[in-house]
């Protein structure tokens, strides 16, 4: 079995998430996606954040159509901060050897993993996608697959290098890095959050379901 773990803030999910992820998923052929949203984001502010429960909830909704799809709540149940690192773990503990288990992130999230917690392990443990997204992310002149195998030989090892062959970062002793351009959809949460403070309407960017659940219980105002 192939699985892909797809972790985020999801605050709120939105189809930028959607998209990607289902492209994801078709060129992997995965038997299945886990969407799994953070408890409390250890790097980011908590300033502005929805209840875990609203986002695992708005998530859930958001992926409800999806059958090969299945929303997580491992991180809301563990105690204290989300760390990827241990989620990987409890996926690996629970679903074995028989799975092969990627790690799905967008690159702009990709370009920080330095600020996670033992971040250099998960390059050991699993393979990333790094998926790409609109918008500017890294210096200028450099493709997104330069500046990925960039970060990785800075932040990670020297030794990872580009794989045309492959079409990833490969190394002899740590898992590959892959990058995979998904369909561009140049939305992200934050600009949601502020389209709500303002009074505009978000319904070009979350599910119709998500739109009303925001609605509903007043997030984001
Ligand atoms: P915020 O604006 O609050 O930082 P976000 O839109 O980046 O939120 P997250 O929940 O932080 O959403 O994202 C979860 C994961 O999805 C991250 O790895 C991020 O890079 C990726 N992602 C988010 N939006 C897109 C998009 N439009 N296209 C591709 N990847 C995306």
């Amino acid at each position: 079995m192939r699985v892909g773990l797809f972790g985020g803030t999801f605050n709120p999910v939105h189809i930028g998430h959607i998209k990607a992820s289902l492209d994801i998923k078709k060129e992997y052929s995965f038997d299945r996606v886990y969407i799994i949203p953070a408890a409390i984001p250890p790097h980011k502010k908590p300033v502005g954040i929805a209840d875990a429960s609203h986002r695992l909830e708005m998530t859930r909704i958001a992926f409800d159509t999806y059958p090969d799809f299945s929303v997580s709540d491992v991180e809301l149940k563990r105690n204290g901060p989300s760390y990827t690192i241990d989620t990987v773990k409890q996926f690996m503990l629970e679903m074995g050897d028989h799975t092969e288990l990627y790690f799905i992130i967008g690159i702009d999230a990709f370009l920080e993993i330095d600020t996670w917690e033992s971040y250099r392990n998960i390059f050991d443990m699993l393979p990333l996608i790094v998926m790409t997204r609109p918008g500017k992310w890294h210096n200028s002149g450099m493709s997104d697959v330069e500046a990925v195998e960039r970060y990785l030989i800075n932040e990670i090892s020297d030794k990872y290098e580009f794989s045309s062959s492959e079409q990833c970062c490969v190394h002899k002793k740590k898992q590959p890095v892959f990058i995979s351009e998904v369909t561009p959809f140049d939305i992200s949460a934050t600009e949601i959050r502020k389209c709500i403070k303002e009074g505009k309407e978000i319904r070009d960017f979350v599910p119709a379901e998500v739109d009303a659940y925001i609605k509903k219980k007043g997030l984001y105002l």
